[in-house]
């Protein structure tokens, strides 16, 4: 699953190509990933509208055109990509491009075999961060809002491992399967650590790790694992970074890793370097 940094990833390779490009036409193959429009009412809207600028939050890409905003979700394996000129009569549409923006001379594909993505278009206003499901989103590791006081707020009625907060978009966006097991192996914090137990400096060495792990994910592309490719077919190289996740060795202490499920995801941990406060 794409997570901030692929999503990141891929919202640097679109900027490159897709910037002042104006959609002629939209072909809608599978209508259900148009989330808050109806299939004729997204083509009407979007056709004539120029790309102006793309911007993430989380794992929502932000897609400015003159009128409108498109946010796009890639959920398990939505990918894009952009087909050029020579190419076009080449590489033949499959089933799995559900929505096609078509340029002069180009098209962006949007493929997807799961079809679990999302778009969802608005008119424009000021604050973008007030529509939905934007709205939703807590802050990026990145802000800085995003500071100890928020995090313990945002936990304090909650009783849920470490694990399954790292993962809740409405408390840190951007944050995945992969990169939560990294983070929390760097703070030498236990998956199922109870927030209650955690002191100040936990807090802050989950914000400070968060930061690390997907600053270098992100200058790594993002990391391939199953099938995530980011557009262009820019594979990541973060796998190779990975300490704990997927992983059979410790690289600190040598001992085995141990993979257990954590609010129903694959989590894995070194027993040793994370263990339970109490
Ligand atoms: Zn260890």
């Amino acid at each position: 699953m794409p997570e901030l940094p692929e999503v990141e990833t891929v919202r640097r390779s679109l900027s490159e190509i897709l910037l002042k490009r104006k959609i002629q036409s939209v072909i809608i193959n599978y209508s259900k990933i148009i989330s808050n429009q109806t299939e004729n009412e997204f083509m009407e809207k979007v056709k004539g509208q120029t790309f102006h600028k793309i911007d993430r939050k989380g794992k929502y890409l932000i897609f400015y055109l003159d009128d409108y905003i498109l946010l796009s979700h890639l959920r398990m394996e939505g990918k894009y990509f952009y087909i050029q000129d020579m190419c076009l009569s080449e590489e033949e549409r499959t089933k799995h491009d559900h929505v096609i923006f078509i340029f002069e001379g180009a098209e962006l594909r949007y493929h997807d075999t799961r079809k679990f993505g999302r778009m969802y278009l608005y008119p424009i206003v000021e604050d973008i961060y007030h529509i939905p499901p934007l709205s939703s989103l807590g802050f990026e590791p990145f802000d800085e809002s995003c500071t100890v006081s928020y995090l313990k707020e945002k936990v304090k009625q909650r009783r849920s491992p470490i694990k399954t907060i790292l993962l809740d978009q409405s408390i840190i966006a951007g944050l995945g399967n992969i990169y939560a097991d990294e983070v929390l192996f760097m703070c030498h914090l236990h998956p199922l650590e109870l927030t209650s137990t955690l002191s100040d400096e936990d807090f802050q060495n989950i914000i400070f790790s968060s930061i690390l792990v997907l600053n270098k994910a992100i200058s790594l592309g993002g990391t391939t694992i199953r099938s995530f490719e980011s557009s262009y077919h820019i594979t990541g190289r973060f796998q190779n970074e990975l300490k704990v996740h997927e992983q059979k060795v410790c690289p600190v202490c040598k001992n085995t890793i141990q993979k257990i499920v954590v609010g129903g995801r694959g989590t894995y941990y070194c027993p040793t370097c994370q263990k339970l406060k109490s």
